[in-house]
C-alpha cells in the first residue's frame, strides 16, 4: 500500500508522519506558474512533463505521475532554471531529489536512465572523471539490450575521429580512485 492509498496523505501526497514528497513541495510551494523554467530548459522537448507542469504535479501531490514521468531523468542539472527563476526557487536539487527518491523506490518507467546514471557515477568512483568509452561499454553490457550500442555507434566513430573521447582500456580490478570519497559519503548520509 503506498501514501496515497493509505488515507492518510497530505496535499503533497505524503503520509500524516511526513511523506517523501513533503520536504519537496515545501520548496516549490510558491512556484506560480510563470514557465521561465520550461522556456529555460534546453531538455524540455525531450520531457513527457515540462518542469513548470513537474512541480505543479508536485503541488498537487500527484505521486503516481511524478514518478512515471521521465522528466526527472532528462534533467542534466545545468542549473539554469534555478538561476532564472523569478521566485528563486532551488529547482535544481529539487529535481535531483526526486530522482534520489525515484531510484531508491524503484519507480521508474524506464530502467535506461537510472542504469545510465549508476553507471556514470560508478565511473567516476573509479578514476575520478567520466571515461566516455568505459563508461558506454558498461553501460550497454548492464542495459543487455543488444541493438542499443548499434544506435550510438556512428556518434561514438565521430566523437573518436574528433579526438573527444580516448580509448583507454579499463581498468577492470583496480581500486576506484574515489573509493575513500564514496565510502564517506555513505557514512555521513547513514548519520544524518
Ligand atoms: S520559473 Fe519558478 S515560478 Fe516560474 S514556473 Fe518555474 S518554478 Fe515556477
Ligand atoms: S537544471 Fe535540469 S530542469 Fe533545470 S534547466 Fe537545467 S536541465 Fe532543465
Amino acid at each position: 500500500m503506498n501514501e496515497q492509498s493509505s488515507g492518510a496523505t497530505t496535499a503533497h501526497g505524503g503520509s500524516a508522519a511526513g511523506g517523501p514528497l513533503d520536504p519537496i513541495a515545501e520548496k516549490v510551494s510558491a512556484c506560480m506558474q510563470c514557465g521561465t523554467c520550461t522556456g529555460s530548459c534546453a531538455n524540455a522537448f525531450a520531457m513527457d512533463y515540462t518542469p513548470r507542469q513537474l512541480w505543479r504535479l508536485v503541488q498537487l501531490g500527484e505521486q503516481d505521475e511524478i514518478f512515471r514521468s521521465t522528466t526527472f531523468w532528462m534533467c542534466s542539472s545545468c542549473y539554469y532554471c534555478t538561476l532564472r527563476c523569478p521566485r528563486g526557487l532551488p529547482l535544481t536539487e529539487t529535481i535531483q531529489a526526486l530522482k534520489r527518491i525515484a531510484f531508491a523506490r524503484g519507480t521508474y518507467r524506464s530502467k535506461t536512465s537510472p542504469v545510465f546514471y549508476s553507471t556514470f557515477v560508478d565511473n567516476i568512483r573509479r578514476y575520478g572523471r567520466v571515461r566516455e568509452m568505459d563508461m558506454m561499454t558498461r553501460f550497454f553490457l548492464r542495459l543487455k539490450h543488444p541493438v542499443a550500442p548499434l544506435r550510438f555507434a556512428s556518434l561514438g566513430v565521430k566523437l573518436l575521429l574528433k579526438g573527444k573521447i580516448s580509448p583507454q582500456m579499463p581498468a577492470l580490478f583496480a581500486k576506484g580512485k574515489l573509493d575513500g570519497l564514496f565510502r564517506k559519503v555513505r557514512e555521513l548520509e547513514s548519520e544524518s
